[in-house]
């Protein structure tokens, strides 16, 4: 398993959980790219600007912290670009989740979470079920209080290897799924629009949710409707919806157009996320 910063001990920064305590665990490697974020013409490669302020030579990188954050493109590159993958040692599970207990005051989570995150934490559902089972081994029982995984709902589900999660912290288990729009992130639809797949991630566990990143430009607004809407069919139901403005930066977060999809989520019937980290501790956000 491979990891792509230290297992860390913070609060949740966006979505339902946002604020309350958690660990962390960040898994290296992604499916996609999403190098349309911030950038004026997502879907339109040509266009783009570089992702970094300034010219950077990854070999010369030694530690996750020395990775500047990206102006354009995914927030957490460092977390799924080959460029860095010689940053991360592979561990065990069980080594993993060790590193997680010696982070809390006496090894127990008692109230705190637990969020896997990444990169794409679904390209390790074995290692994720490893995790939790390890904690489980413990007597007496020490599991998070609640645990979920934020994934952009591209991989097919694996029931099995979630199956211990969600019969043990019941609604308390959850995926937070984050569609990539074309008109925001760049990814095109045939590889980053599956509802079908967000769908049987939430039939699975019911208090799962979908997040979306969004700018103010209709077309994203479209395809954002027309995924609720595809998913609302197959469910028979439509599903807990939040909104973020894209930005990875304090001065992304917030620019003018910030209370501009604030709006327009409320009008839609949408919940709305502040992105708390960023505003919190600001540009420096690796461990946070
Ligand atoms: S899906 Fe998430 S981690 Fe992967 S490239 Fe997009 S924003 Fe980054």
């Amino acid at each position: 398993m491979k990891i792509s910063e230290k297992p860390f001990y913070s609060v949740q920064g966006e979505g339902k959980n946002t604020g309350k305590l958690c660990t962390w665990l960040r898994v290296f490697g992604c499916d996609l790219q999403c190098r349309g974020f911030s950038q004026d013409e997502p879907a339109n490669p040509a266009s783009w600007k570089p992702q970094f302020p300034e010219i950077i030579d990854p070999k010369r990188i030694k530690c996750v912290e020395e990775i500047p954050l990206p102006v354009t493109g995914c927030d957490s590159a460092f977390s799924w670009s080959p460029a860095f993958k010689h940053l991360y040692p592979d561990r065990t599970p069980n080594y993993y989740a060790e590193e997680v207990l010696n982070l809390l005051p006496n090894k127990k989570f008692n109230k705190v979470g637990h969020i896997f995150t990444g990169g794409e934490p679904m390209l390790y559902q074995q290692d994720l079920h490893d995790v939790f089972r390890s904690w489980v081994a413990a007597t007496p029982l020490n599991i998070p209080n609640w645990l979920g995984i934020e994934t952009n709902g591209t991989r097919e589900l694996h029931p099995s290897k979630f199956i211990m999660m969600r019969d043990m912290l019941g609604s308390d288990f959850y995926f937070s799924i984050s569609p990539k729009l074309l008109h925001v992130s760049g990814e095109k639809e045939k590889k980053a629009h599956r509802p079908d797949i967000a769908a049987s991630y939430i039939q699975f566990a019911p208090s799962s949710y979908l997040k979306f990143v969004v700018n103010t430009d209709p077309r994203a607004w479209e395809q954002l409707t027309r995924y609720v809407d595809d998913i609302s069919t197959l469910l028979g139901y439509t599903p807990e919806v939040w909104v973020m403005a894209c930005g990875a930066t304090v001065e992304q977060q917030e620019s003018e157009y910030t209370p501009i999809i604030a709006d327009m989520a409320i009008s839609k019937g949408y919940n709305f996320s502040v992105r708390a980290h960023v505003i919190t501790w600001g540009n420096a956000q690796i461990g946070k």
